[in-house]
């Protein structure tokens, strides 16, 4: 099949190669020039494991361009995989999908055109977003009544930092549509991946006795709200062994050991328990705050999800409370993070815990320095203003650092000459923010550990 994907970004991107390495033709269509740029040279604008690799195996039938008219002419499914940022209000911005699909409705031609909404959007987008591919491309032709345009709803579940894996080995696929031609396209657009007909890369290999991935169709209402469901109850678990981490640090356990003996238990599960400084990232945050945003307007008050980023946000001040209850004074310290981006295996800075943690020390006078392996460059780019060191090596981190903070669990880090690391600091103070380092080791050499519910 011909496919456009429109925006490249974690998301498109992701799609895109996917697609192509599926054997279906595809168009990736950005107004990011400079991004743009960087992929026709055959290198990627994000840091995200494996695509460099999918890059290179697809050349041949993955194209990039600004052009709408040029992504639209042979298209049979257009993705919008555009980005929904938050609003000042929680909202969503539509903007992008907004233009993305009057742009569609301009260049679109008469053939039966699957429209695809993969950027997560709110209950109801599926059919606004067609109103838009209507109404432009009846401005255009004068004709409505020819255009032969489905919408789908398909959200995206990928993790950063895993996204082709995902792509290639999804738990599921969930495709919402009114319109049984349109799930049609939908399957036979998928089929290898649902079948595990494809043969895997060397480097991807499948994961054993993968073989069937259910697809799941909906109403495009349903769909929709799949995606903020989901989002909205995996943070509400990571929150939820917070609040147990809290109360867990007064009476003197193990939170670590707490969530082991809550996440055997198949209803629960135990992934998803690990206490810590909390989630961030592009998703969690917009994506509450979207669907607390959706109820309000159906009368709901959402206390549950409302909690869950309550609960989420004050774990950052945790680290803060922690450090002071050790320096007693923070002005004029040094504190040193390790790891920027959100989570491991990305250079994701969206919402990302490392970011707010070093605004509201910076804030109290503390000196920060920080360092990550991989999002150094884009933090360099993005947080240039703030006043903080930005360090090319953990050790610099560490030098003269009155207390570290574990941020985000870069293996790396697990690994690092401790012993130096300790000749270094002014004071042994570490935050584990991730309950991540090995606290024995730490606590051998002579540093006072600090973790997260234990
Ligand atoms: P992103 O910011 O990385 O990428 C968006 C891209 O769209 C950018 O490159 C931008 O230049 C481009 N763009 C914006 N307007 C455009 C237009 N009119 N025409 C063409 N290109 C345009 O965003 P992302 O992280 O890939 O997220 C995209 C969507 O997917 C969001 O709705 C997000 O919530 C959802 N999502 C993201 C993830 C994730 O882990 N990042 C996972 C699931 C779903």
């Amino acid at each position: 099949m011909n496919i456009t994907v429109i925006g490249a970004g974690y998301v498109g991107l992701t799609t895109a190669v996917a697609l192509a390495y599926l054997d279906h033709n595809v168009t990736c269509l950005d107004t990011d020039a400079a991004k743009l740029d960087v992929l026709r040279k055959g290198r990627t604008p994000i840091y995200e494991p494996y695509l460099d690799e999918m890059l290179a195996l697809v050349r041949s039938r993955l194209r990039f361009t600004n052009s709408y008219p040029e992504a639209m002419a042979e298209a049979d499914v257009i993705f919008i995989a555009v980005g929904t940022p938050s609003l000042a209000d929680g909202s969503p911005d539509l903007s992008y999908v907004r233009s993305a699909a009057l742009l569609i409705g301009e260049h679109v031609g008469d053939r039966l055109v699957v429209v695809v909404n993969k950027s997560t959007v709110p209950i109801g987008s599926g059919n606004w977003v067609e109103d838009l591919v209507r109404e432009s491309y009846s401005r255009r032709t004068h004709k409505n009544s020819a255009l032969k345009v489905g919408v789908a709803s398909n959200p995206e579940f990928l993790r950063e930092g895993s996204a082709i894996y995902d792509s290639l080995y999804p738990d599921r696929i969930v495709v919402g549509s009114d319109r049984k031609d349109v799930i049609e396209v939908m399957y036979n657009l998928y089929k290898p991946i649902l079948e595990q007909s494809f043969a895997a890369p060397t480097f991807l290999s499948r994961p054993a006795n993968f073989d069937v991935v259910p697809f799941i169709t909906t109403a495009l209402a349903s769909s929709e709200l799949v995606k903020y469901s989901a989002n909205a109850f995996l943070s509400l678990k990571i929150s939820f062994i917070n609040e147990i981490a809290q109360l867990s640090e007064r009476v003197g356990a193990d939170i670590t050991q707490v969530a082991k003996g809550i996440g055997l238990d198949d209803r629960i599960g135990s992934r998803f328990l690990q206490a810590g400084i909390g989630w961030g990232g592009s998703c969690f945050g917009k994506d509450t705050a979207a669907l607390i945003s959706t109820g309000s307007e159906y009368g709901l008050n959402m206390p549950i999800v409302r909690a869950a980023r309550q609960v989420n946000y004050a774990q950052r001040e945790r680290v803060i409370e922690k450090l002071l209850s050790e320096l007693r004074i923070l002005k004029g310290r040094t504190v040193g993070l390790l790891g920027l981006a959100f989570k491991p295996d990305t250079d994701d800075l969206r919402d990302a815990p490392a970011i707010d943690l070093a605004k509201r020390l910076i804030e109290r006078d503390v000196r920060v320095r920080a360092h990550d392996p991989i999002a150094l460059d884009r933090a360099k780019k993005e947080y240039g203003e703030l006043d903080w060191t930005l360090c090319e090596r953990p050790e610099d981190v560490a030098t003269q650092a009155d207390a570290l903070v574990l941020v985000t669990e870069w293996a790396d880090y697990r690994k690092l000459p401790w012993a130096d690391m300790r000749g270094l600091v002014r004071q042994p103070i570490i935050v584990d923010g991730r309950n991540f380092l090995d606290r024995d080791l730490l606590q051998r050499l002579g540093f006072r550990y600090f973790g997260m519910g234990r």
